[in-house]
């Protein structure tokens, strides 16, 4: 994609801080951190999202970041580590090219990403949602 940064990122027609590049993957530190050694786990190969990813690349993708999970954590001695990945403006995804976030993270740290309970759910709703997405499978 010609006018895509991540695309021209990880290219390297854009400069950034690598950490890690192999022939499918870049590994940058985010321009934003919302923690020292805050990195982004870039693919080669566009795809905007996790809905246009292919299987391998995905499987490839997880496999690299516990790559730089595990150099982040020997690297600041965090507490936590947070994998997380953004698909769709609805859940925050600003920049449209897979990616996923590796975030150190420490107890009592400022960083807030939340999946908190905002449904309330009888066990009868339990069981049609999770029919609702065994259909789907
Ligand atoms: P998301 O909101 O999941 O799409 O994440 C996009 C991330 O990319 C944000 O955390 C930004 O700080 C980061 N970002 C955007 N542009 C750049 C850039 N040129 N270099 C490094 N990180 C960037
Ligand atoms: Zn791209």
């Amino acid at each position: 994609m010609s006018d895509c940064i991540f695309c021209k990122i990880a290219e390297g027609e854009i400069p950034s801080n690598t950490v890690y590049e192999d022939d499918s993957f870049r590994v940058i530190l985010d321009l934003n951190p919302a923690n020292e050694g805050h990195c982004l786990v870039i693919p080669k190969k566009h795809a905007e999202d996790i809905f246009e990813l292919d299987s391998q690349t995905a499987a490839a993708a997880f496999k690299t970041a516990k790559k730089i999970a595990e150099a982040v954590k020997k690297a600041f001695g965090c507490d936590g580590i947070n994998i997380l990945q953004n698909n769709g403006e609805a859940a925050g995804q600003s920049v449209g090219h897979f990616h996923i976030h590796v975030i150190p993270r420490y107890h009592g740290d400022a960083v807030v990403i939340k999946s908190q309970a905002v449904k309330n759910m009888n066990p009868e709703d339990f069981v049609k949602t999770r029919d609702k997405i065994i259909k789907s499978l």
